[in-house]
């Protein structure tokens, strides 16, 4: 077989065999196909796209580029979440340790931010001695014994998908459906889950922009999911204006212990129980919707979802004070305010002006090997649908370097779009898909 032969089928749009694309992954994951054929291959898939058992193969060959993580001595069904990402999207840290604490293990890796989206990985590091890089054995003890934990991936675990994700980061083939499913479900798939949550994210900070993009999104992954023997839900979520009140690490960690002291903003709260519903329903741990609803409602009103993270915390090495005293985190030296200067309402605040916004005051990295500042970020005074009257403040920006300010209050003053009328609000959950189908709600 030649790969040369490969990108010639793909680019005059024929389907590959399961052969040909093992032999791709393999041959690529041994250096012997070279970066420039792969790229070219990679920008075909782009623009002839692949059919469900192209994808299906491709997502195989990438979780058998590595090892697929065994945790069947962790008992109970383990359920996995991914989200495609966000901006103050802090829902992992709240929602892993309400879950747990309804019954539900679980055992997660997760990923650093890039780009203007956050990543749970370095929210957690800004907790002090916080340990995200654990031998397997430890990571199960904890999840046998706490019922959660969280880590960095392992350095074996679909390590095609680290080779082409790079690859795909410098020849704009990010935004391949069939890249992005195969990227995604061999991650999953390897990190050893029975059943996999997945939350499609849609809007001005997500990947998918358009409603009708993450919808195909979430339907292919989820047959993908089915395919090959794994329990998968996917809802489709509204990342039209970032979630919550903060961005940036140590802030979303904050943001992350009000809700499970059980107050915190709606919008993230609302999403946290919604995506822990089904999570207690993949788990098995819920009958039906209602139930699932009921029981993370009381583990966040007993405090159990917040002695949970506590335990975690300390398991993983971290300072277990900072769930009583937040003030602990890392904090910015300086803070200043932008303010409306019209009155109105909030039809539109721009997620990823945002998240570009933190990402300018040191939160994000533009570059893989960036070092972050995992206290600087901002907090939203304002969410769309507020009333805001001249002078008053939209953000709150917490920063430590006065040169990175004034481009980064000017994105975020640009991210706010004020008008006259109340605008109508998308509700927090535009559909959920399963085995039983699409369920639309706009
Ligand atoms: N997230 C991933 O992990 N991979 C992609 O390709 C896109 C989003
Ligand atoms: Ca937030």
């Amino acid at each position: 077989m030649r790969f040369y032969d490969l990108i010639i089928k793909k680019r005059d749009g024929q389907e590959l065999t399961q052969k040909e694309i093992n032999f791709m992954i393999k041959e690529y994951c041994e250096d012997k196909i070279p970066d420039y054929q792969m790229s070219t291959m990679l920008m075909a898939i782009y623009f002839k796209g692949m059919d469900i058992s192209e994808i299906k193969y491709l997502t195989m060959a990438m979780v058998h580029s590595g090892k697929i993580i065994d945790l069947s001595s962790i008992p109970g069904i383990k359920v996995d979440k991914h989200s495609t990402g966000g901006v103050g999207d802090t829902t992992t840290l709240a929602l892993a340790p309400m879950v747990a604490a309804a019954g539900v293990p679980v055992a997660k890796m997760s990923g650093r931010g890039l780009g203007h989206t956050g990543g749970t990985i370095d929210k957690l590091e800004s907790i002090k001695g916080f340990k995200t890089e654990l031998s397997l054995n430890r990571f199960i003890n904890i999840v046998k014994k706490v019922g959660v934990s969280i880590i960095s991936p392992t350095s074996d675990l679909a390590p095609a998908d680290k080779k082409l994700y790079a690859l795909r980061d410098v020849t704009g083939t990010i935004e391949s459906i069939p890249l992005i499913v195969g990227s995604i479900m061999s991650k999953k798939i390897a990190a050893g889950a029975d059943a996999i949550l997945l939350d499609v994210t849609t809007g001005s900070g997500a990947f998918m922009k358009e409603y009708k993009d993450a919808l195909n999104l979430g339907k292919i992954m989820v047959d993908i999911g089915l395919e090959l023997g794994k329990e998968t839900l996917a809802v489709v979520s509204n990342m039209d204006e970032p979630m919550g009140f903060a961005i940036g690490n140590s802030l979303e960690v904050k943001e992350a212990i009000e809700i499970l002291k059980n107050r915190g903003p709606e919008d993230l709260r609302n999403l946290c129980l919604d995506l822990g519903t089904h999570m207690l329903k993949l788990g098995k741990v819920a009958k039906n919707y209602e139930e699932g609803r009921k029981k993370l409602e009381k583990v966040l009103k007993e405090g159990i979802a917040f002695s949970k993270f506590k335990e975690m915390i300390t398991a993983q090495g971290g300072n277990p004070k900072i769930i009583d005293k937040p003030e602990l985190l890392p904090h910015a030296k300086h803070c200043t305010k932008i303010k409306a200067v019209i009155s109105g309402y909030i039809q539109k605040i721009d997620s990823r002006l945002v998240g570009e916004s933190a990402m300018l005051l040191g939160a994000g990295r533009e570059k893989k090997e960036s070092e972050i500042d995992l206290s600087v970020g901002i907090i939203l005074k304002k969410k769309v649908g507020s009333r805001v009257n001249t002078s008053e403040d939209l953000a709150e920006v917490y920063y430590n370097d006065s040169k990175k300010l004034k481009k980064a209050k000017n994105k975020l003053f640009s991210s706010f779009v004020i008008g006259n009328k109340k605008p109508k609000k998308l509700p927090l959950i535009l559909a959920t898909i399963s085995k039983e189908g699409v369920k639309e709600f706009i």
